[in-house]
């Protein structure tokens, strides 16, 4: 299904079978001598199947048209060895030009290394849709960075920095007419999942901070109308940033009365929080559902320790949390 947005703008729905999100907005900006796609779906044949036909539907050959992947993710970033072609430019971060360059990428054996230490055994990175679905080597990656510029037609578009949901993700914004291409950081109705991808026991970035400081890096623009990476645009960004951050607080409160005074490793704290799982209970959760679950409990979790809120313990392999003693 394709839909013209806004001027020389067009929306191709990719949709995501079996998975949550339901659908990828992948969008399409007509171009003088280039056009750029943004985003493009799991390496999955109904994914290739509606990209395939959206691109023809708009009259659009990937001969003359660049691509633009907003992070790493595999709903954004797994179609796009198939649809480049030997003149199709790939912009995107340095961290996931790595992941193109070395697939499969070493962070999957950091990442089977988070599944046991929080508690996740017998799941394994293969049962990750990302890992599933990941597109093949890609060559022709060019590395953007934050207020970096891509003109496309009458667009001007400038890259902006906004990591957290992943460890980088790219926003692309144009000033001009207010128009913000906002990926996965922003979504409308849908909260963003925020997880972790390196060990629980070693990790000392900041994932949540880095994404609420995203939010705020967002919300000092001049933006009149988000195009987010799934469901619909956003007429008011700014009171969904609101939404999210206060979303953000919640969990910490939750999570830190979820511990009260026990110490508890990630898929335990993971198993107590409320998730939108339409009433599943944690033992009916498939293993793509506990594994982002728990991910995004130890952002939190990890959030809470390098703020000196909570400590964390090594024991039989496992990372425990608890509260700092006063
Ligand atoms: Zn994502
Ligand atoms: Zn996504």
């Amino acid at each position: 299904m394709t839909e013209h947005v806004l001027s020389d703008i067009y929306r191709i729905e990719i949709p995501l079978p079996n998975n949550p999100l339901r659908s990828l907005n992948s969008y399409l900006i007509k171009g003088g001598d280039k056009n750029l796609l943004i985003d493009t779906g799991f390496n999955q044949p109904e994914c290739r199947a509606a990209m395939d036909e959206g691109l023809r539907e708009l009259g659009f050959s990937m001969e003359d048209t660049d691509i633009f992947v907003t992070h790493i993710h595999g709903d954004h970033s797994g179609l796009v060895q198939y649809l480049a072609s030997p003149q199709t430019r790939v912009f995107c971060d340095s961290y996931t030009a790595r992941a193109f360059a070395d697939s499969p990428s070493d962070y999957w054996h950091y990442f089977d290394q988070l599944l046991v230490q929080s508690g996740l055994q017998g799941i394994a990175h293969t049962d990750h849709p990302g890992y599933k679905y990941k597109s093949a080597a890609v060559d022709s990656v060019h590395i953007v960075k934050d207020g970096d510029l891509i003109d496309v037609g009458a667009y001007r578009f400038r890259c902006i920095s906004t990591p957290g949901h992943a460890p980088d993700h790219m926003c692309l914004y144009e000033p001009r007419h207010g128009i913000l291409f906002s990926g996965d950081h922003i979504l409308g109705t849908i909260t963003p999942n925020n997880a972790l991808w390196e060990q629980p026991w070693t990790v000392t970035r900041d994932l949540l901070q880095e994404y609420l400081d995203s939010l705020d890096k967002i919300a000092r623009l001049e933006i009149k109308i988000t195009l987010p990476a799934h469901r619909e645009m956003i007429t008011d960004c700014y009171r969904r940033i609101q939404e999210l951050k206060d979303h953000h607080q919640k969990r910490l409160e939750d999570i830190l009365n979820i511990l009260g005074d026990e110490k508890m490793y990630g898929a335990q704290v993971a198993s107590r929080m409320r998730w939108d799982m339409r009433g599943k209970s944690w033992e009916e959760f498939s293993n793509a559902q506990k594994i982002f679950s728990t991910g995004e409990a130890l952002s939190h979790l990890t959030h809470l320790v390098l703020q000196g809120t909570l400590a964390r313990e090594l024991m039989d392999g496992l990372v425990y949390y608890s509260r700092v003693k006063q």
